[in-house]
């Protein structure tokens, strides 16, 4: 009788839900009064403060543009960054931009031609960046097989796989910014997913974030951590700080609207990848590998974050989160790591 009780219990405590954004408990989220933590405390931000964050991004963006010096933007080909380098070419039509973009290997074919094609439309340079492919393939795969490899927080945040492929997109986005001597580079985070549009950091902190990926790549057994990093004599040259800047945090953020727009300028849907993602074709097995470790859904807290913030509908985003990762895409992926023996 006590243990069914019990059992009855946790599958009440596993089910319990915000009432607001619909997190559940799994997602290390304390509960009081059916709400949450993060929607008793909502940290949006308001008209105020982004007025005043507006303010100040002109202030820094206009100061490259008048010393000549370039934006570095991180264009994965996908909607959201994609839609930030739009953005940022139609508020500053003359500051030079670079898009960077990461082969992953995974790629869709439909999001390096987006991404070319968005730099070729906004007038800004492309330069795509690549590692080796079959030391990233050992990365991914080793990162697949481990359980927890980089700490509890991040398997919140994101799969294990992602949390690799955006440590190195960092690392070579800000290599790139500092062969250029750019002040600037831009992210395509969601407002669900950064909510500081304006970060500055210092080269104490860019050493701090390129030994912290070391010691994630170390935990891979990566043979060629150099090809994965910021060049150390870069690091070393440079002395200014460096502004991370997330646009999508200052604009109405809203997944129809974007789309619609982005098409508008010739950016297509692809049709290879699932619905989490609009450039990856490793991102559904990344989804389902996530779910087998922790029972968690990577893309949670991110969606939830969009529900609590009014930025998606309650119902779209459940929708999202309860939609299975195409079958065929994760067994091409574990074919291709070499994870389907
Ligand atoms: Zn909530």
């Amino acid at each position: 009788m006590g243990k069914c009780l019990i059992s009855q219990f946790v599958i009440v405590m596993k089910e319990l839900k915000c009432k607001m954004c619909g997190i559940s408990k799994k997602h290390s989220a304390v509960f009081v009064d059916g709400l949450c933590d993060q929607c008793r405390d909502i940290n949006s931000l308001s008209s105020f403060d982004i007025s005043k964050y507006l303010i100040e991004l002109d202030k820094i963006i206009k100061k490259t543009e008048s010393e000549n010096k370039k934006i570095i933007v991180a264009l994965s080909g996908g909607k959201d960054s994609c839609y930030t380098l739009l953005s940022l070419r139609k508020r500053y039509p003359k500051v030079k931009i670079i898009g960077v973009q990461f082969d992953n290997g995974f790629l869709s074919e439909n999001a390096i031609d987006n991404a070319k094609n968005i730099c070729a439309k906004t007038n800004s340079e492309y330069v795509p960046v690549s590692v080796n492919e079959s030391e990233l393939n050992k990365l991914f795969k080793k990162a697949a097989i481990l359980k927890n490899p980089f700490g509890k927080k991040s398997i919140l945040r994101a799969s294990d796989l992602c949390t690799i492929c955006i440590g190195i997109v960092k690392q070579k986005v800000f290599s790139i910014a500092l062969k250029n001597d750019s002040d600037i580079v831009a992210f395509g985070w969601t407002p669900g997913q950064s909510f500081n549009p304006i970060i500055c950091l210092s080269k104490s902190i860019l050493e701090w974030n390129r030994n912290e990926f070391i010691k994630c790549l170390d935990k891979l057994s990566c043979k060629n951590i150099p090809d994965f990093v910021i060049d150390s004599d870069l690091l070393k040259k440079r002395s200014d700080s460096l502004f991370l800047i997330h646009p999508l945090s200052l604009l109405d953020y809203n997944e129809k609207k974007i789309v619609k727009n982005l098409k508008k300028s010739g950016w297509k849907n692809p049709k290879d990848t699932d619905s989490n993602s609009t450039n990856c074709l490793l991102n559904a097995f990344a989804i389902s590998n996530h779910f087998e470790k922790y029972d968690l859904h990577p893309y949670a807290l991110e969606i939830h974050g969009l529900i609590r913030n009014k930025f998606m509908h309650k119902k779209e985003g459940l929708k999202k989160l309860s939609k299975k990762p195409s079958r065929s895409s994760i067994l091409l992926a574990k074919k291709r790591l070499g994870l389907d023996e």
